[in-house]
């Protein structure tokens, strides 16, 4: 199986923008795990604005944009250094490529893209992909990393897209307001009526991005791809999505007319 795994900021990094150490160990035993048994792993990863803060000793994360690209720039280092490390133990070799929309909207460089992503799997490394944040700024960029997972999933035509983050998955009300809040399992199609469960961003039910998950999900489910919302804390649930069990929220990839 070809599978696509975001990683968001939360399940590398602390508050701080310190490493989360516990986290990225365990999802890297994990994730080479998946390589070892066959699988082919592709690693869209966040995190290096984050971890760019952390290692400058920023106060917080910086709202103009040349200090967010010279946090990137940072960061994006010491994030490939650490996944090198970690993945070399296993006798895992990665790869890193930095995307912006502009690359994937230009045929010439999206083909490029393609052809070196065929080339790095038949070799049998682990690419790992983020937004080239250093140069993207709102114009060219694709602006979240759930969108580029999707979008990267459908270049490589994986069969499964996971997007991990700190939310378990899409729930039927807002869990933090509403005690009756059920999380959905499965859903078959991104209609009005599940849109409309994302919330506002930056309410409870948006907190990860509830918005650009579902966006991510019609992405894949035209080209067939299906697609997992679920929690990163806790690695080892990669193993059950791999094999299909209910973990998270499962968004049915078919292609089918009108899909919205
Ligand atoms: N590219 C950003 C970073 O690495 C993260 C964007 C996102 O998580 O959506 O810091």
């Amino acid at each position: 199986m070809t599978v696509v795994i975001k990683l968001g900021t939360s399940n590398i990094t602390h508050r701080t923008g310190h490493l989360n150490i516990r986290h990225i160990e365990q999802m890297v035993k994990v994730i080479s795990d998946l390589k070892n048994a066959g699988h082919q792993v592709v690693l869209v990863s966040s995190g290096a604005i984050a971890m760019g803060v952390g290692k400058l000793g920023l106060a917080s994360r910086p709202a103009d944009m040349p200090t967010k690209q010279a946090a990137a720039a940072v960061g994006q280092c010491e994030l490939m250094y650490i996944y090198d490390k970690l993945f070399s133990e296993y006798n895992h070799v990665v790869a890193q490529i930095l995307l912006t929309g502009s690359d994937i909207e230009n045929d010439g460089r999206r083909k490029n893209f393609e052809n070196t992503m065929d080339r790095l799997l038949a070799m049998g490394t682990l690419p790992i992909i983020n937004e080239n944040d250093t140069v993207a700024t709102e114009e060219i960029a694709v602006g979240d990393n759930d969108s580029l997972g999707a979008i990267v999933a459908c270049a490589i035509h994986a069969d499964l897209l996971v997007l991990l983050s700190d939310i378990d998955g899409l729930y039927t009300a807002d869990p933090h307001k509403d005690p009756t809040a059920r999380l959905i399992p499965r859903v078959e199609a991104v209609t009005a009526e599940i849109e409309a469960l994302a919330g506002e961003r930056g309410s409870g039910l948006a907190v990860g991005g509830m918005t650009t998950k579902l966006k991510a999900a019609r992405m894949t489910a035209r080209q067939g791809i299906d697609m997992v919302i679920a929690n990163g804390a806790k690695p080892e649930l990669l193993y059950d999505i791999m094999e299909g069990r209910d973990v998270g929220t499962r968004f049915l990839g078919k292609k089918q007319e009108g899909w919205v």
